[in-house]
């Protein structure tokens, strides 16, 4: 195997994050590939999800990890949402700015596995957040269209990181 390579991540205004994205069909290698590469991508860029799209593949295909392990969604459905809250988002193909969104505070989430299973997830919170946030990149949305507010970021130097 060859190492894992960084993906290059497409920012807002570029035409794929705009598409509807295609079913994945088959899980080959080269999904699976996607996959690592993927997860690679969204921890050195220090996101919680990063979604096919974004990356300039447009299919099915996210990956999400808030703190508790890594999740790969393939095909994912959101089959059930309850509540609602307003939260602070960003995006790593909106760099430049962050807003607060109305999401479901639950979600149901059924999704292919890697090896071909059918899942079923529940999400709360953050989870719930991202999962709606990454799954409206796979139907061309982008949090800055359901935005209540948006802000300039902070333009942070080295100096200013506190981990
Ligand atoms: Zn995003």
């Amino acid at each position: 195997m060859a190492n894992n390579k960084l993906l290059k991540i497409l920012v807002a205004g570029d035409p794929v994050l705009r598409q509807v994205a295609k079913p994945v069909e088959r899980i080959d290698k080269k999904l699976l590939r996607l996959l690592k590469d993927m997860a690679e991508t969204m921890y050195a860029a220090d996101g919680v999800g990063l979604a096919a799209p974004q990356v300039g593949v447009s299919k099915r295909v996210v990956v999400i990890d808030v703190g508790e392990g890594l999740l790969e969604l393939i095909n994912p459905v959101i089959v059930k949402k309850e509540g609602s809250a307003l939260g602070s988002e960003g995006c790593l193909s909106v760099p430049d700015y962050e807003g607060e969104v109305e999401r479901a505070s639950y979600v149901e989430c059924e999704f292919t596995d890697r090896s071909g299973k059918r899942m079923f997830l529940q999400a709360h919170e953050l989870l719930a957040v991202c999962v709606q946030h990454e799954l409206d990149h796979l139907d061309g949305i982008l949090f800055i269209d359901k935005a209540a507010t948006l802000t300039p970021k902070q333009k942070t130097t080295p100096a200013d990181v506190v981990k």
